[in-house]
């Protein structure tokens, strides 16, 4: 699969430790999401940051909204290095973000990004301090920043000053493109205010995040057309289920192949019962699909339809879908490449050998009216047929003994 070229931006470097995730540049696309535990509990969110590191998550966000939640940071983070969880913690900072951080010189320490939103930072003559005083820290401290803008936030003053200009065009802008325009203004003027106050530009990683899939098209374009720094992509309130998750996916997929997007975060709102990791998951699926990285290997599974007499082949692909990614965290390291492993799994020999062919490794169980027989292929060959009732298991051993080779 041919991965779509990248767009030239400037490289960010997120820190903790040894651990150095690059955002940006030549650096793969990054996965990334955010807590919902409150930052005071410092054991219930270091579990979650955890989790969310485990599943795939290569930087993480905490909410830091108030003295008690910067207080508790730097334990978080001790927390973290006590579990050997070296994940990178991001602060998520709207109206008091200078104070904290100011304040708490052991939050903005342990913190190895700083989110701030220009559209809460302050109003009127405050405004320029109190953002000065959050890029200031990031330059005391060498953080990274995300500079971002969201739609359900805006910098009213900007917005009014912009709808003020546009009434005095020739031919007016429609609302929704006003809108696009002063979420990149405020965007990339905010950037170019923290370079002027001395903040490496390539320390910046901005978004612009809306919530509808073609409003997040329209203003991506625009803002990567505008400036070279690195971008966090992302559908805001993406919803749950699997309307954020199609939601998220055409949204992000249509950037990331012009290139448009140096990490991304999938926000899901979770169904009750369901664990805050799948946001993860579905952002690893979504740079898989699209041929961008590799995190689990792949089992193609047919439909199935009237030729399929029995769940069959559903449960083999599914078991050995789980089983696959239950070996992941220990096949990752003792056999390198492992996730790039693709196996097909198919209800029968109509496209059961073509797509086997494919694979590294696939199987076509026997359908309807076909002979008893599963025709398995190693490496686009036709390898060996197993017969009877113990297919299933045969083909897990065939799998395994696959990967160890
Ligand atoms: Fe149906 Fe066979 Fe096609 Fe699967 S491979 S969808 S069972 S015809």
């Amino acid at each position: 699969m041919v991965a779509p070229a990248a767009r030239k931006s400037r490289q960010a470097r997120v820190v903790w430790g040894d651990r150095v995730v690059t955002v940006g540049g030549d650096a793969p696309v990054r996965i990334q999401s955010m807590t919902n535990t409150d930052t005071v509990d410092v054991i219930e969110t270091a579990i979650q940051v955890k989790e969310l590191a485990q599943a795939g998550s290569e930087m993480v966000r905490i909410t830091v909204n108030t003295p008690e939640a910067a207080a508790a940071v730097p334990y978080v983070r001790e927390q973290l290095d006590r579990m050997g969880e070296n994940v990178p913690l991001v602060g998520d900072f709207h109206y008091n973000g200078h104070r904290l951080l100011t304040e708490f010189p052991d939050c903005a320490k342990a913190l190895s990004k700083y989110r701030i939103n220009p559209g809460n930072v302050g109003k009127g003559d405050k405004k320029d301090k109190q953002f000065g005083q959050m890029i200031e820290a990031a330059m005391q401290y060498d953080k990274a920043v995300r500079i971002g803008v969201n739609w359900g936030s805006l910098d009213q003053e900007l917005l009014a000053e912009l709808m003020d200009e546009n009434s005095r065009r020739a031919v007016p802008w429609d609302g929704r493109q006003v809108m696009y325009e002063a979420l990149i203004t405020s965007a990339i003027s905010s950037a170019q205010r923290a370079q002027e106050m001395g903040l490496n530009g390539d320390q910046i990683i901005l978004s612009c995040k809306v919530s509808g899939v073609q409003d997040l098209v329209a203003v991506y374009r625009g803002l990567s057309a505008r400036c070279d720094y690195a971008l966090h992509l992302g559908l805001t309130e993406a919803g749950m289920g699997t309307k954020g998750t199609v939601a998220s996916a055409a949204a992000l997929s249509i950037l990331l192949q012009d290139g448009i997007g140096d990490t991304i975060r999938v926000s899901l709102t979770p169904q009750p019962g369901e664990a805050r990791t799948q946001e993860v998951v579905v952002a690893s699926e979504i740079l898989q699909a699209m041929g961008m990285r590799s995190f689990v290997p792949s089992v193609t599974a047919c439909p199935g339809c009237g030729r399929t007499t029995s769940t069959t082949f559903q449960e083999l692909a599914r078991d050995i879908d789980q089983h696959l990614r239950s070996q992941m965290p220990v096949w990752r390291v003792k056999y390198p490449g492992v996730e790039k492993m693709k196996v097909a799994v198919m209800g029968c020999i109509v496209n059961g050998p073509g797509e086997s062919k494919h694979a590294d490794i696939g199987i076509s169980l026997p359908g309807n009216g076909e002979s008893p027989a599963a025709p398995v292929f190693i490496d686009g060959e036709k390898a060996l047929t197993l017969r009877g009732d113990r297919i299933a298991q045969e083909f897990h051993e065939i799998v395994q003994a696959y990967v160890e080779r």
